[in-house]
């Protein structure tokens, strides 16, 4: 998972800080080197490291800091608040035409994740009401244009291709002058890539952007490449002058350098986050909650958005109350079972619970399609009561479900035992919880 080192050291310092009940500026700066040797090592660009690390300590050496009831939490949040700055602030979003169709051009490396993002963009800007068109203007990697089209074909958005024999320049004339035509409110214009970044590849997009007056443009930066990432984005933007990052592979095993550098270092804000190779895994880029993530403090608000988008929001918000409050039956345990599948990975669902993220036992952890089939029979073997109390289901009734639902004993023992965990997971999330709210409230 990304920022796990990062996450790993900051949580550490914090532990140290809550601790105390009362704290010196010695504390503050000795906490502060720490944070600076963590951010080095996250592969944060040294200046932004070094103007992060004084402004949080202006800050959090001020005496309605230190002389507070719990300055451990203070200096918490002020990490928060900078951090979220560091970031951009708040969220960024697409820059829209007054006179569709809007052009977002997407630029980058190769191998960035450029045209699997065009797709993925496209796919969001679909699912809010809007005619997207694709369109291919890589004329020169082998098979980039037919990649686009089975994007296409996926998401059932068109695209527009004239082959890779027409100059880009003029492929991209032709599509606006096609989706004008056919009502497309929308563009995405995937470019060429190269290797590096080399000056023909930048008088062709210079030369695009010129023919076709783009809104938007997108450069699209591979996370997992640290600082580079940050050097191809300040070279892209001298020559293009960007409006926003997306920032790909966020999911593998980043150190972070990168989300956290962009903006400070180009001044352009990173707009979206690949979170994953699947059509569905990009999402718009909160700096607060990219922010609390870090911290360990926990992302509820993805969390609960992404539950929303999977199934109707009544049962998003019964989930959360349940979650907040620690009431969690066996039923609940089944219908959330359900319903995560369709959300990803279990391990990137808990990354953004706060302080779930650092537990090395969900990594990678999956739920399969026959466990879930086996503890749904299971489940649905058991009585009402027993769903709701499983504390009297004993060995003749562990028996019976096991008989009823052509399972074994042992696996109805595992399922209860699982549920248990579950259940004291959710007691501490929900503590947890309290403790960032209060954190953040600063009491
Ligand atoms: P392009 O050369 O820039 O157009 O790159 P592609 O769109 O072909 O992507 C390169 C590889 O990165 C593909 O295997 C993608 O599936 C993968 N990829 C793209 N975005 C993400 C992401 O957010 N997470 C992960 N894990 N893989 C990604």
């Amino acid at each position: 998972m990304a920022f796990e080192g990062l996450a790993e050291k900051l949580q550490g310092i914090f532990k140290n800080l809550r601790g105390k009940g009362k704290i010196s500026e010695k504390d503050v700066t000795e906490a502060m080197r720490e944070i600076r040797m963590a951010l080095l090592e996250a592969d944060v660009n040294y200046k932004v490291v070094k103007d992060f690390v004084n402004r949080v300590k202006e800050r959090a050496v001020g005496v309605e800091v230190l002389e507070s009831l719990t300055p451990g939490q203070q200096v918490i949040k002020v990490v928060h608040d900078e951090m979220t700055q560091l970031m951009g602030g708040t969220q960024s979003k697409i820059n829209l035409a007054s006179k569709p169709p809007t052009i977002v051009m997407m630029v980058g490396l190769q191998g960035s994740g450029k045209t699997t993002s065009s797709g993925k963009l496209a796919r969001l800007f679909k699912k809010q009401g809007r005619r997207p068109l694709l369109v291919a203007c890589d004329i020169y990697r082998p098979a980039a244009i037919k990649q686009l089209q089975v994007l296409g074909e996926q998401l059932e958005i068109p695209v527009f291709s004239m082959g890779d024999k027409q100059n880009p320049v003029d492929i991209a004339k032709a599509a606006r002058a096609y989706a004008e035509n056919q009502g497309h409110d929308l563009m995405i214009v995937d470019t060429a890539g190269r290797l590096h970044i080399d000056d023909a590849l930048m008088s062709e997009l210079e030369n695009i952007k010129t023919n076709i007056r783009p809104h938007e443009i997108l450069l699209v930066v591979d996370a997992m490449t640290g600082q580079d990432a940050v050097n191809v984005a300040e070279t892209f933007n001298a020559r293009l002058g960007l409006d926003g990052v997306i920032l790909t592979k966020l999911d593998g095993d980043t150190r972070g350098g990168a989300a956290l550098s962009v903006k400070a270092v180009t001044g352009k804000p990173i707009k979206f986050v690949g979170m994953g190779e699947k059509l569905d895994a990009l999402e718009p880029f909160y700096p607060d909650r990219m922010a609390s993530r870090i911290l360990g403090m926990g992302d509820v608000l993805t969390l609960i958005e992404k539950a929303q988008a999977n199934f109707d929001a009544k049962k998003a918000e019964e989930l959360e109350r349940k979650l907040r409050k620690a009431e969690f039956t066996l039923e609940d345990f089944l219908d959330q079972i359900q319903q995560m599948k369709s959300m990803g990975p279990l391990s990137e669902l808990m990354g953004m619970l706060p302080g779930m993220g650092q537990m090395k036992a969900l990594k990678g952890m999956e739920i399969s399609e026959k466990d879930v089939k086996h503890t749904e029979a299971i489940i649905r073997s058991m009585t009402r009561e027993e769903r709701r109390h499983p504390e009297i289901i004993n060995g003749s009734r562990r028996k019976r479900i096991a008989l009823g639902s052509g399972t074994s004993v042992q696996e109805v023992n595992k399922l209860l035992k699982q549920f248990e965990q579950a259940q004291k997971m959710m007691k501490q999330i929900a503590q947890m919880q309290q403790g960032a709210k209060s954190g953040k409230k600063g009491g």
